[in-house]
């Protein structure tokens, strides 16, 4: 890599400032020009299939329940209608950790590719709430002029008309939110009924509401610069070989304005500065890859425009690793890649595995602590067993136990034998036995577990016995018999 030729000849103190940040300190607000182009209609129907995905899903119920619930509050979730509980907890940590190092791995081969095109931030931001300064206050320029006019009727009317439209959008978004944690009835319930019922549930609503807004309204591109952990950790999770939104410096440079009817010797940048005045985070992409970029794809769209119009090739800034600009290559598989790659493979391994394995309904049986056997009046001992059940599904369920391998009675004490759903029972039982059978002091014991007349799991256990005292009273029996002959 020493050979190769840097990327920033000018220098790097584009890095000592923010591009939302005056020198004085002050935030200095961002006013993107609208961008246009092939990446921004993809972008645009994209966002629109998200948005739908995430406000349609809620609706969608298997069996009377949510398809998806992330209700974090009870610990309660269903993925594609399955039901996870906080007995599944092994699951989700696994899971998270499958998730992070599916992140890593991602990102070291596509960059910050899920900011641009994925995260809920950006959708929103560059899809929905910047349509609408378009829409009610006009381009970039009409919006800056706004902005520092004094207040005049028609600022009034267009400013009042966008705080109502981006209020409006931000109780729907927190209603959305609340149906992915709560599920869409119980979100109906406290839209309907009144307030005093659902203080917790109204208050929620409305501090979602009241975060959306001021985020969207106000925070904007301050949240992917200043809070977004993911990020921050694009230094670490980005290398040379990363695919980002890149500039071709060697291809662009040395820049310099077109002039009319003179033959151009510098490169195929005009500083135009089309690609700066787009930009929704303030930056010039031209300096490199910098920690505000969020991957929008407006600056690619608004350099393609400018290399349309002066009939160059497309692509000045494009997506590519500075490898691939340096070196016309690219190189996916780096040792980095093939290790997040090995765990991830590991990781999702076992992951299906314990999917596949994991049972809906888990019984144990073993006996209460403490307890010896018990001699029955009728011949018979008894031994007294913990039945744990846990019902992992939506429905309540019958249990019934038999014994397999000995003739002997099950006496189960009250009337638990239903669990209801996504909840765990505790039964005790009695296992009675006749003396006769026992032939040691432990007896192997063989149950088999049914739900709803299903067999559903086959239990080892064992069983007490008064073993020696039997083979005494034979004894005496034996001795009986012998003195009678
Ligand atoms: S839009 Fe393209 S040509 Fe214009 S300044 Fe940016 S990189 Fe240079
Ligand atoms: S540099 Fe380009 S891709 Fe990055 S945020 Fe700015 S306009 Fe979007």
């Amino acid at each position: 890599m020493s050979e190769l030729p840097t990327e920033n000849d000018a220098g790097e103190s584009f890095r000592d400032s923010l591009g939302i940040v005056e020198k004085s300190g002050k935030r200095k607000w961002v006013y993107p020009k609208e961008p246009k182009g092939r990446f921004t209609n993809f972008r645009n129907l994209f966002s629109g299939i998200l948005l739908l995905i995430l406000f349609g899903t809620p609706f969608i119920t298997v069996d009377g329940h949510p398809l998806m619930l992330f209700d974090i509050i009870n610990r309660q979730f269903i993925l594609f209608g399955f039901a996870f509980g906080p007995h599944d907890f092994y699951l989700l940590g696994l899971s998270m950790i499958t998730a992070i190092v599916f992140i890593f791995l991602f990102t070291a081969v596509f960059g910050r590719l899920f900011c641009g095109w994925i995260c809920p931030q950006t959708v929103f931001m560059e899809s929905v709430f910047r349509k609408i300064d378009y829409w009610v206050e006009g381009d970039h320029k009409n919006q800056r002029r706004l902005n520092e006019s004094p207040w005049t009727a028609e600022k009034t009317l267009k400013k009042g008309t966008k705080y109502v439209i981006y209020f409006v959008i931000s109780f729907l978004t927190a209603n959305m939110l609340l149906a992915w944690v709560i599920g869409i009835n119980a979100l109906h319930r406290i839209v309907i009924e009144p307030v005093n019922e659902h203080v917790a549930g109204f208050t929620a609503m409305m501090l979602f509401t009241g975060l959306f807004y001021v985020i969207f309204i106000w925070f904007r591109e301050q949240a992917c610069i200043l809070v977004c952990p993911y990020g921050r950790l694009q230094g670490v999770l980005l290398d040379t070989n990363s695919i980002v939104i890149a500039y071709d410096y060697l291809r662009g440079e040395p820049r310099g304005k077109m002039k009319r009817n003179e033959e151009r010797t510098s490169g195929d940048c005009i500083d135009c500065n089309e690609c700066v005045v787009v930009c929704p985070t303030g930056i010039d992409i031209r300096n490199g890859t910098q920690l505000e970029c969020v991957n929008c794809t407006a600056c690619i769209d608004a350099c393609d425009n400018v290399m349309d119009k002066i009939e160059k090739p497309r692509g000045l800034i494009r997506y590519d690793s500075l490898v691939g600009i340096q070196t016309k290559t690219r190189k996916i598989f780096t040792s980095r890649v093939i290790g997040y790659s090995i765990v991830q493979a590991l990781l999702l391994s076992l992951l299906t595995f314990f999917l596949i394995t994991r049972s809906e309904i888990d019984v144990t049986i073993l006996r209460s602590p403490g307890m010896f056997y018990q001699e029955q009046l009728n011949d018979q001992v008894s031994n007294l067993y913990d039945m744990k059940v846990l019902n992992k599904t939506f429905e309540q369920r019958d249990i019934q136990v038999k014994l397999l391998n000995v003739k002997g009675e099950i006496k189960i004490l009250g009337d638990n034998k239903s669990v209801p759903p996504q909840a765990a029972a505790l039964t005790k039982m009695f296992v009675m036995l006749d003396k006769k059978s026992i032939t040691a002091m432990n007896t192997p014991l063989l149950f088999a577990v049914y739900s709803n007349g299903k067999e559903i799991q086959r239990i080892s256990t064992s069983f007490l016995g008064p073993v020696e005292k039997r083979e005494k009273h034979d004894d005496r029996e034996h001795g009986n018999e012998r003195r009678e002959k």
